[in-house]
């Protein structure tokens, strides 16, 4: 008989592996973990071994860094975004212009735009969408807020700059009826064609977004 063949049933070895229990302190912390977008069990297992293992310190500027934003950071009062003040620093920017209102869905949105370094206006954030099926109503978004905001005078045009999915289409479709009845005019940012994109790879609902919002040359 073969040597190998007095070992014990690999499958039982296997079995008593995959049983292999870590400890509870490191079972949470890959859970928590998994609160993160994108971030699945391999990956909060591997990044709680790397933090205990390998880089203790960075561990501890993590949870000290995270509890200082908890404790301090919270929202504006007059466009929602995340601040450490009342009111945050872009909607008490006076060189900014207030008649100008662009509504978007997160603060991350807020600084893509701010990024392109061409947007002089003020922000409304509404920390998600309108989504019936996960029972998010206009209340949830700040849309009672958004009214309050309309009725006061110095708005006068509201850019609709929701993403281009279902829930962002519907709630920028609500946020117009908002703005029209107080007599706000409404404008959607357009959506189509990347720079530097090829027609051809492009998919089609995109292409025929980009044909419907086409805009007229400047005369030469
Ligand atoms: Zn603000």
């Amino acid at each position: 008989m073969p040597e190998w063949a007095c070992l014990p049933d690999l499958k039982c070895l296997f079995n008593g592996l995959i049983e292999l229990k870590l400890s509870p302190s490191i079972e949470s912390l890959i859970d928590a973990l998994r609160c993160l977008p994108g971030v699945g069990p391999k990956s909060a297992q591997r990044m709680t071994l790397h933090l205990l293992e390998r880089d203790r310190e960075g561990a501890l500027a993590i949870a000290e860094a995270l509890q200082l934003a908890l404790d301090k950071v919270g929202r504006c009062q007059q466009c929602r975004n995340f601040t450490e003040l009342s009111i945050c620093e872009v909607c008490s920017d006076t060189r900014r212009d207030p008649s100008l209102l662009c509504v978007v869905e997160t603060p991350g949105d807020v600084l893509a735009i701010e990024q392109t370094a061409s947007y002089r206006g003020l922000y409304f954030v509404l920390m998600g969408h309108l989504s019936p099926i996960d029972g998010i109503g206009p209340e949830d978004i700040g849309l009672d807020l958004l009214d309050k905001r309309f009725a006061q005078a110095g708005v006068a045009e509201v850019i609709l700059a929701t993403n281009p999915t279902v829930e962002g289409e519907a709630t920028a479709w609500y946020v117009a009826q908002q703005a029209k009845q107080a007599g706000v005019t409404v404008t959607r940012i357009a959506h189509g064609v990347p720079l530097g994109g090829e027609l051809e790879y492009i998919d089609a609902s995109t292409l025929a977004h980009a044909l419907s919002g086409r805009t007229r040359l400047p005369e030469a």
